[in-house]
């Protein structure tokens, strides 16, 4: 059936970069003799799902939507698509994305755009706009997206479903393709709030693979898909709802606090400190970060190299300069400049400081509150086009969902709401590190 939607649906959307489609009828074979055999009972066994194209599956093509890994096809999975394998997953693709999940709105794909299934007009969201959509679109029950400063919040609350961001830490970062690497996690995007619940016990595991990884006996979250926040308080930073909010977000967003509130929990309104510096922050660190993670695609070990060039210099010149996309180039230039000697201390290090800063005004904020909520995004998915020419306006847009990233708290999106263009809007939870039962009870609670 999915394959089937797939076929109906792709022309318009493109939510996917590869589908695999005789693998996944031959896995769900597999699978399903495994069921019928009862070596398999788990609750994703033969569901089946896709993945975003920044995670390394063996034997398929893995391009990041980049031109430089056209060609690129890992011989290693990534730890989180290995153990939903072994719950039986049915992997039917990859899904499209920013180039190197850097956007807010899946245009910088090297393969064209991903559409949102609500308006084709629209984008989905970015960077994981392909696995979003293709949920929404029904061509697949559920995605992995990876989430380093938004990815998984922002376009779950444009393709109206329901995302969540991990604690940095809880799922393995093993095969997915680095860009802030200390910002960087994989989360499920899904229908609801139970099969999010239900991913996320399945993909999150300790790894020694993944140095960052962490060695938690706390995963059982669907432990948590109980309806009452009676013993709640819910925080709503009063930064997150002022200048440059859509009234008609404002409104879903308050109204969906409205219900949590009339379920028995505490909301009340709180001033969070630093919001204006965590763009500055992020962009900062999250560019020299992937200046340095993206040094490896030189035209040498794999990846795109250019056909025609003179000695090694120029090869790498030439493979880079014609396989990266603009903005890419963008975040390399940034991130290589605020490392540079002589700028290192005037903004990296400042930026690392802000870090610290912002977890602390975080620390404070969850000595209170057990869930901070607010927006996902300041308005619902421009049309096509609209950001691509003012990436400052575009990074703008970050600005609810960057600071949790920073901070490596959980967090995430589920629909509260349709606007008047007939696009949905999301509400987002935020939890304090390790508190991802805190952030599932209260949105089970208000879905
Ligand atoms: N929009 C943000 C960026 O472009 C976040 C991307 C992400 O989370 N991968 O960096």
């Amino acid at each position: 059936a999915c394959l089937d939607q797939i076929k109906k649906a792709e022309s318009t959307i493109h939510a996917y970069v590869t589908i695999d489609r005789e693998g996944a009828l031959k896995k769900a074979e597999e699978v399903q003799k495994k069921i019928d055999e009862g070596k398999l009972t788990g609750p994703l066994a033969g569901v089946p799902v896709a993945i975003k194209d920044n995670m390394c599956i063996a034997g398929m093509r893995t391009t990041c939507s980049s031109k430089i890994l056209d060609n690129f096809i890992p011989t290693y999975t990534a730890e989180a698509v290995k153990n939903l394998e072994e719950a039986g997953a049915v992997i039917l693709g990859k899904t499209n994305m920013d180039e190197f999940a850097m956007g807010s709105t899946t245009e910088t794909s090297a393969y064209g755009v991903t559409r949102n299934p609500w308006d084709p007009e629209h984008v989905p969201g970015g960077s994981s706009g392909g696995s979003c959509a293709a949920v929404a679109a029904g061509e697949c029950f559920y995605a992995l997206g990876s989430d380093t400063g938004g990815s998984i919040r922002q376009p779950s609350s444009f393709c109206g479903v329901t995302g969540i961001k991990p604690t940095y830490g809880t799922v393995s970062r093993y095969g997915l393709i680095a860009y802030g690497s200390s910002l960087d996690q994989i989360g499920p995007v899904g229908k609801d709030v139970t099969d999010c619940a239900t991913i996320l016990e399945v993909i999150a595991s300790h790894d020694k693979k993944d140095s960052t990884s962490l060695d938690r006996t706390d995963c059982d979250f669907t432990s948590a898909l109980v309806k009452d926040v009676k013993d709640m308080k819910i925080g709503i930073p009063r930064d997150y709802l002022g200048e440059g909010l859509d009234p008609e977000v404002k409104e879903a967003v308050l109204a969906a606090a409205k219900v949590l509130e009339e379920a028995g929990a505490v909301v009340e309104k709180f001033d969070l400190s630093l919001v204006d510096y965590a763009i500055p922050a992020y962009y900062t660190i999250a560019a020299a970060e992937a200046s340095s993670n993206l040094e490896r695609f030189d035209g040498v070990k794999y990846g795109y190299r250019a056909k025609e060039y003179e000695g090694l210099h120029n090869m790498y010149k030439k493979s880079r300069s014609e396989g990266f996309g603009p903005e890419v180039k963008r975040r390399i230039m940034l991130g290589s400049f605020v490392l540079s000697s002589g700028y290192y201390d005037a903004y990296y290090l400042k930026a690392l400081r802000t870090k610290a800063l912002i977890k602390q005004a975080f620390d404070k904020a969850f000595a209170t509150y057990d869930v901070i909520l607010g927006p996902a995004a300041p308005t619902t998915a421009p049309k096509l086009g609209e950001s691509l020419g003012d990436p400052l306006k575009m990074y703008l847009g970050d600005i609810y969902t960057i600071s949790c990233n920073l901070a490596g708290l959980p967090g995430m999106t589920v629909p509260c709401g349709i606007d008047s263009k007939g696009l949905p809007i999301g509400v987002q939870l935020l939890g304090d590190c390790f508190q991802e039962k805190k952030i599932i009870r209260a949105a089970y609670t208000y879905e």
